[in-house]
C-alpha cells in the first residue's frame, strides 16, 4: 500500500486543528480547569505551523521553514506549560516562548541556516525536550489517581524517542532529509503518519485526564466535609461498612463517637464563624492524633466519629483519652476566647462478627452517659451488647476498677 502523502499531510493538519478545538470546547465546560484550553490553542497553533510546511511550494522558506517549526515548538510548549497548570503549578511566559526563541536563534547561524539537516536535528532535540518535559511534569502529579496519566507520559515518551532516532537516521542518510522534495522524501511518510496517530492518541489521553479529574472532584466533594475537610458523614459509614466487611477473624474494631460540649452556648456567645473554626479546630486535632491508620468524619453539626482496629481495648480508651486532651489544650490557646471540650463514647467490638450498626449504637450509648455524667470524659460501652459502663474521667482513670490509661 501506497500513502499519499500530501493528503495525509492535510489530513494531519485538520484532524490536528479539529483535536484543538474539540480541547477548547472541553475547556468550556470546566472553567476552573485551564489545561484544556492551553492544551486546544497547542494544538492550533501545532495545525497551522504544519499547514504552512506542506505550503511550502507557495511561500517563502523563512515562513514555512522557521516560522513553521516555531509555530510546531511554540504548541508543544503550550502543551507542557498545560501540564503544569492541570498540575497547579506556576506558569512564566519563559516556558512558551524559550524553545521557539531558541529555534529562530539558531537559524540565524549560517551553519543551522543554511543545512537542513542541522534543522531537522535541531528541532529534534527541541521537540524531544519539550516532550521529554511534559511527561516529567504528568509524572511527578503521579499522586493523583488518574488512569490517564500513564498512557499519556509513556505516549509523550514514546514520541520523544522516535523524535531523537531522526538524529542518527540523519546523519546515516543525510540524502533523505536534503531531498529537494521534501514531501517525496522516503522519511516523510513515516513522519507523516506517526505524528498523525500521536496527535490522535495524546488529545484523547489529555481530554480522558481532563475528565477523570473532574469525576474525580465530583467525588471528592461527595465525600468530604467542605468545612472541616474530613470524610463527611455517608463516606464515613460506607467506610466502616467496608472495614467491617474486610474485618478477620482475630481482629477487633473499635469505634469512637465525638459530641463537642455545650455548643450552642459557644455559638450563642461567640458567634457561628467562632464555632465554624472550633468544628475545624476539633477535626485537625483529632485527625493529627489517629493518624492514617484510623476512618475518620464529620457525621454530625458537631459530631465526628472514627474507627480503628484494636490490638486491646485500652488502645481506644487510650486515643480518646488524647483526643480529649489535646483538643481541650488546642482549644485553649487557639486565640478563639473559647474553652470547649469534647464528650466521647468508645466501643469495640467483641469479635470480627460484630455489626458496625450495633457497634456505633453502643459507642452512642456511651457517649449519651459521657453526657449525663458531666461531659469532658470518655465513657466506654465494652462489646455491642451492653455491659455496665466504665468512664474515664476527667482524672484520667478508668472506672469502675479505676485503671490508669496514661492520659
Ligand atoms: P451538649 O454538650 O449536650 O452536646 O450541648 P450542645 O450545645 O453541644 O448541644 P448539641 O450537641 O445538641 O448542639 C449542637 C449545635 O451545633 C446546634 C447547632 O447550632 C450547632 N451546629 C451544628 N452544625 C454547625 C456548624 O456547621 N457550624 C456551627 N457554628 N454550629 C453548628
Ligand atoms: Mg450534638
Ligand atoms: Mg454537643
Amino acid at each position: 500500500m501506497r500513502l499519499d502523502i500530501p493528503t495525509l499531510a492535510v489530513v494531519t493538519v485538520f484532524v490536528t486543528a479539529l483535536l484543538g478545538g474539540l480541547l477548547l470546547f472541553a475547556g468550556t465546560q470546566n472553567r476552573a480547569m485551564r489545561a484544556p484550553t492551553v492544551w486546544g490553542l497547542s494544538f492550533l497553533l501545532g495545525a497551522t505551523g504544519l499547514g504552512l510546511v506542506i505550503v511550502r511550494d507557495r511561500v517563502p522558506d523563512w515562513l514555512s521553514i522557521e516560522c513553521a517549526n516555531a509555530l510546531v515548538l511554540a504548541g508543544m510548549s503550550l502543551i507542557w506549560t498545560g501540564a503544569r497548570l492541570f498540575d497547579r503549578r506556576t506558569v512564566r511566559l519563559a516556558h512558551i516562548v524559550a524553545v521557539p526563541t531558541l529555534w529562530f536563534a539558531a537559524c540565524l547561524l549560517p551553519v543551522v541556516g543554511r543545512d537542513i539537516n542541522a534543522r531537522t536535528m535541531l528541532c529534534s532535540v527541541l521537540a524531544a525536550t519539550l516532550s521529554v518535559l511534559t511527561a516529567r511534569e504528568l509524572w511527578r502529579g503521579r499522586g493523583e489517581p488518574l488512569l490517564s496519566r500513564w498512557p499519556t507520559v509513556l505516549t509523550l515518551l514514546g514520541y520523544a524517542t522516535a523524535m531523537l532516532a531522526r538524529i542518527p537516521a540523519t546523519v546515516l542518510m543525510p540524502q533523505i532529509a536534503t531531498s529537494t522534495d521534501v514531501l517525496g522524501s522516503a522519511l516523510f511518510p513515516a513522519l507523516a503518519f506517526g505524528t498523525l496517530m500521536f496527535t490522535i492518541i495524546l488529545a484523547f489521553l489529555l481530554l480522558n485526564m481532563s475528565k477523570e479529574r473532574t469525576e474525580l472532584q465530583h467525588k471528592m466533594a461527595s465525600l468530604v466535609d467542605p468545612l472541616s475537610g474530613v470524610a463527611n458523614r455517608r463516606a464515613f459509614l460506607a467506610g466502616a461498612e467496608q472495614i467491617g466487611a474486610q474485618t478477620s477473624a482475630g481482629e477487633r474494631l473499635g469505634v469512637m463517637l465525638f459530641d463537642l460540649d455545650h455548643f450552642k452556648a459557644i455559638n450563642d456567645a461567640n458567634g457561628h464563624a467562632t464555632g465554624d473554626a472550633v468544628i475545624k479546630l476539633f477535626a485537625r486535632e483529632a485527625a493529627r492524633t489517629l493518624g492514617h491508620g484510623a476512618l475518620f468524619g464529620r457525621i454530625g453539626g458537631e459530631e465526628f466519629g472514627a474507627l480503628m482496629r484494636v490490638g486491646d481495648g485500652g488502645d481506644v480508651i487510650d486515643v480518646a483519652q488524647r483526643i480529649r486532651l489535646t483538643f481541650a489544650a488546642a482549644a485553649a490557646r487557639s486565640g478563639l476566647g473559647v474553652l470547649s471540650t469534647v464528650s466521647i463514647g468508645v466501643a469495640i467490638a467483641d469479635d470480627a462478627g460484630d455489626d458496625i450498626e450495633d457497634l456505633l449504637a453502643a459507642a452512642d450509648r456511651a457517649l449519651y452517659r459521657a453526657k449525663a455524667n458531666g461531659r469532658n470524659r470518655v465513657e466506654y460501652a465494652g462489646a455491642p451488647n451492653p455491659e455496665p459502663a466504665a468512664s474515664v474521667g476527667r482524672d484520667g482513670f478508668i472506672g469502675p476498677e479505676r485503671r490508669a490509661v496514661g492520659a
